[in-house]
């Protein structure tokens, strides 16, 4: 029987499933039931340590979000934050485990009980800024993460990599001129939210790829632009906001990604971490809507991670 050399983590619960935005919204709770089906059809769960997450703490909440923005989210009840981002009676609770839990997996993996993890979270995070949500995001449960790393006396130099479809416009804005935290995106051009144009901004590199882009315009992106960089800060820890709506079948992008090309993006990252920062990588999930290809998608990149 083949056993990983590596141990990784799996956070998950079935609190996130309570956040549920009305009528046919995509970012459902269906999404956790396909990835936890997948894992479950591919025997991949056998192989992962599953923890319950526990709730974010209301200081270290607060050094990601404004109090306000989070005092308007818990006094809003029920409602929109934007025109897609819905807030309903169970959304706090679970953006609070959301964040909660991966913290719980970076201090799983900086303690060495974990080399990896993988935190099927909802709802998504990267799109949340300082002071508001939006983008289907709450809380940015990867800059909580970052930010507890980076107080936790562990690591000095955090990198996140993020593969979203979509450019993580709140984690750059939360981590602007930060010199301990590097933010590099492979994402679509010209999409939501319209920033991370592939210009340089301070402590982040994107690289924006045009409409029909590949798993091999990806991979290239990736070793061209991302990695160098990447070995050249030499982080402590490797985040990554996990998105997979760059699936060729999803229906909220238009880059024509396929399970083969994020379990080698994820290799990629997962090469570099064992390189430079003894394999530490915890991935946190952003994006992906169509449940099949996200099924597949996760699978592969949950294999990538126990490599
Ligand atoms: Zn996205």
């Amino acid at each position: 029987m083949y056993l990983p050399l590596v141990r990784v983590g799996w956070i998950d619960a079935l609190e996130f499933d309570q956040h549920s935005p009305p009528n046919t919204h995509p970012e459902s709770p269906d999404r956790l039931e396909a990835i936890r089906q997948a894992l479950r059809t591919t025997g991949l769960v056998e192989f992962l340590d599953r923890h319950p997450p526990s709730p974010v703490s209301p200081e270290l909440l607060e050094a990601v979000h404004d109090r306000r923005y989070i005092q308007r989210l818990e006094a809003l009840g029920k409602g929109w934050l934007d025109d897609d981002t819905y807030v309903g009676e169970a959304t706090v609770r679970a953006a609070r485990l959301a964040a909660g839990g991966v913290v719980d997996a970076v201090d799983y993996v900086l303690r060495g009980h974990w080399n990896r993890a993988f935190c099927s979270v909802r709802p998504p995070g990267h799109h949340a800024h300082r002071a508001t949500g939006g983008g289907f995001c709450i809380f940015n449960n990867v800059a909580v993460g970052v930010r507890f790393a980076l107080r936790s006396g562990r690591a000095d130099r955090v990198a996140i990599v993020d593969f979203d479809a979509h450019h993580g416009d709140g984690t750059c804005e939360i981590f602007r001129n930060e010199p301990g935290v590097l933010y590099l995106g492979l994402h679509q051009l010209a999409l939501y939210p319209q920033t991370g144009d592939g210009v340089p901004q301070p402590g982040s590199i994107s690289v924006a790829l045009p409409p029909g882009a590949t798993d091999a315009d990806a991979l290239a992106a990736f070793e061209r632009t991302l990695a160098p960089s990447l070995r050249s800060f030499a982080p402590d820890l490797i985040v990554l906001s996990a998105g997979f709506d760059g699936d060729f079948r999803d229906p909220l992008a238009d880059l024509e990604l396929t399970p083969r090309g994020f379990a080698g993006l994820t290799r990629g990252v997962v090469e570099l971490a064992d390189l430079l920062c003894e394999g530490r990588a915890v991935s946190v999930l952003e994006g992906g809507y169509d449940l099949e290809a996200l099924a597949e998608d996760v699978a592969a990149h949950v294999w990538a991670l126990l490599s």
